[in-house]
Formats: C-alpha cells, structure tokens, sequence
C-alpha cells in the first residue's frame, strides 16, 4: 500500500514543478513585452533635469479640458519645480519614483500609484536616482490654466 502511495505522488510532485517553472518563465516574458504607449520623443525643453520622454496622448479642447501624456523619466531625471492651475493627476505605469509638495517629505510612488497634485501647490516628480520611472500625467481643468515652471530641483533637494 504505501509503496503505490509513493510510486504515484513522486510523478506528481514533478508534474507541479515543472508546471510552476514554466509559469515563472512566462512571467519572466510577459516582463518584457512593449509598454503600452511608447515613451515617444525626449524632453528637450529646460523644466526638467537629466532625460525624460514625453508621448503626447491627448491635446486638450474645449470638450474636455484635459491634457494627458505618458512621462518617463530615466533614473535621476526629475522635473523642475511647478504647479498647475487646473491641478494634475498621476498614474504610475511602471518602475519607481518620487514625488513631492513644497514643505512636506519626499513620497515614494511605484507602478500602480495614483498621485493627486492640487491647484497651484509646488511640487515636482520623477525618476529614483537608481530606477526608471514611467507615469501617466493628465492635466485636469486646462481651461482654469496649464502649468507653471519655476527652478529646477537641486542635487540636495533630490536625495534628500
Ligand atoms: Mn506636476
């Protein structure tokens, strides 16, 4: 009896393991795949430090008011200090960053985030000095007023 037993359960044990190996090799693969929007044509303008992509998604108009585009910031570019006058939402679709409103600490944000940015409150985002960061920022109420850009964000402000 317990001879059958184990004759039986070691085919099994094998069968899961190669079963939950290949799961991981697809895993391994879907990591690699395309990101949804392509990180588009680099940032050449002076509101951000180090290089960042821009994919312009969505221009605003008088329907809908929203600018939308996906951002990503490679490790340790971040944008300039600045606000919003319609405010700003954030998605974070992928890898880790930060983020951070005058006069409070910085934020970690990952993939999965929602960032919330309100009406003329400072702030600036972007990548972690070791890691990418790609989200999707959209620009709420244009017709209140876009963003305004001030000084960039210091060396010291950063790693802070
Ligand atoms: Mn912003």
């Amino acid at each position: 009896m317990m001879k059958l037993k184990v004759k039986y359960i070691l085919p099994l044990i094998t069968v899961l393991f190669i079963a939950c190996n290949n799961n991981q090799k697809m895993e391994g693969t879907m990591q690699q795949t395309e990101p949804v929007f392509p990180k588009g044509e680099k940032i050449t303008n002076d509101n951000f430090t180090g290089t960042a992509w821009l994919n312009y998604l969505v221009k605003t108009d008088s329907v809908h008011n929203v600018n939308i585009g996906s951002v990503t910031f490679e490790p340790g570019a971040r944008t300039n200090w600045h606000y919003h006058k319609g405010g700003q939402i954030l998605l974070v679709t992928e890898g880790t960053g930060l983020y951070q409103e005058k006069g409070k600490p910085v934020e970690i944000i990952k993939k999965g985030d929602v960032v919330k940015c309100p009406p003329n409150v400072e702030h600036w985002h972007g990548a972690t000095p070791t890691e990418s960061m790609t989200h999707i920022a959209i620009g709420t109420n244009t017709n209140i007023g876009g963003a305004v850009w001030l000084e960039a964000v210091t060396d010291e402000q950063y790693t802070k």
